[in-house]
C-alpha cells in the first residue's frame, strides 16, 4: 500500500539544497515536538489531501521540470510503504529527498540507498530528548543519525531553537557532539509561534539565541557550513 498524503508543495527552491523539487508530505508522526507547524499531520488517521494515484499523475507531469522529491512530514520514516513508494518515484528519474527526525532504524536503512539528500531534525541534546519531546526515543534517534553519517549521504542536520526544548548551554553542548560526529552541515532555526499554541515561550527567550554573539561564533568554527534561519 502506498504512502498516505497529508499535503504537496508542487514547488520549491528551499526544500532539497541546489534542486528544483516538490515537497509530498506524509501523513502521521508518533512526536509531539511543542512547536509542531504541522499539527494537522500528527494524526495517522487524517483525512488524505490527494490519493497516491493523484501523485503519481502529478509527478509524470513535472518530468525534466522537477529535479528531485522531497518526503517530508509528518515523519516519512512511520509510513510502513515508505520504501515501496520512494522506489515508484526515484524509477521515474527524481532524485529523492527526505526531512525525518530519525523515528525508525529499520526503515531508514531499508531507504537510506535511494536518499540523494536528508534534512535531520536534532532536537535538543540527547539526554534531554524524552523529557522534551513526548514519545520520542533518544537511542533510536542517535541510531538514525550515526547510520546516516557512515553513509556519507549528504546530510544538513538542524535544530529549531525553542527554550521549552533547548537552553543555550545545551545546543552548545549538542553542537560539540555533532561536530565531534563529523557532521559538517548544521543549521539553527527560529522558533515561530504556531497561532494555535496556549503557553509559548516568550519573544525575548527565543531572540535569545540569536542575540549571543559568543556562542553563534563558536557555533559557526565547529562546522564547514553553519546556517542560521530567522523566522
Ligand atoms: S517531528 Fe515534525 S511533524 Fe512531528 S511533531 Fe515534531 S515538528 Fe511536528
Amino acid at each position: 500500500m502506498p504512502i498516505i498524503i497529508g499535503g504537496v508543495e508542487p514547488f520549491t527552491t528551499v526544500d532539497f539544497p541546489e534542486r528544483l523539487a516538490a515537497v509530498l508530505f506524509c501523513l502521521g508522526c508518533p512526536l509531539r515536538c511543542p512547536y509542531c507547524h504541522n499539527k494537522g499531520l500528527q494524526d495517522f488517521n487524517g483525512k488524505p489531501f490527494i490519493s497516491w494515484e493523484t501523485f503519481i499523475e502529478f509527478l509524470d507531469s513535472r518530468k525534466k521540470l522537477l529535479d528531485g522529491i522531497v518526503f517530508s512530514g509528518g515523519e516519512p520514516l512511520a509510513q510502513p510503504d515508505l520504501y515501496e513508494s520512494m522506489k515508484i518515484v526515484k524509477n521515474k528519474g527524481f532524485e529523492i529527498g527526505l526531512h525525518t527526525s530519525g523515528v525508525n532504524v529499520e526503515r531508514l536503512k531499508q531507504v537510506l540507498p535511494l536518499l540523494t539528500w536528508v534534512g535531520f531534525d536534532v532536537k535538543t541534546v540527547f539526554n534531554a530528548y524524552e523529557d522534551r519531546i513526548p514519545h520520542s526515543h533518544a537511542a533510536t534517534v542517535e541510531k538514525c543519525l550515526n547510520l546516516l553519517i557512515a553513509s556519507g549521504v549528504e546530510l544538513e542536520a538542524r535544530t529549531t531553537l525553542d527554550p521549552r526544548v533547548i537552553s543555550k548551554e545545551e545546543l552548545k553542548q549538542l553542537a560539540y557532539t555533532l561536530s565531534g560526529k563529523g557532521i559538517c552541515t548544521y543549521a539553527i532555526q527560529e522558533y515561530r509561534l504556531h497561532p494555535l499554541e496556549n503557553n509559548p515561550p516568550s519573544p525575548e527567550a527565543v531572540k535569545a539565541f540569536f542575540a549571543d554573539k559568543d556562542l553563534l561564533s563558536e557555533l559557526k568554527s565547529l562546522f564547514k557550513n553553519f546556517i542560521v534561519r530567522r523566522a
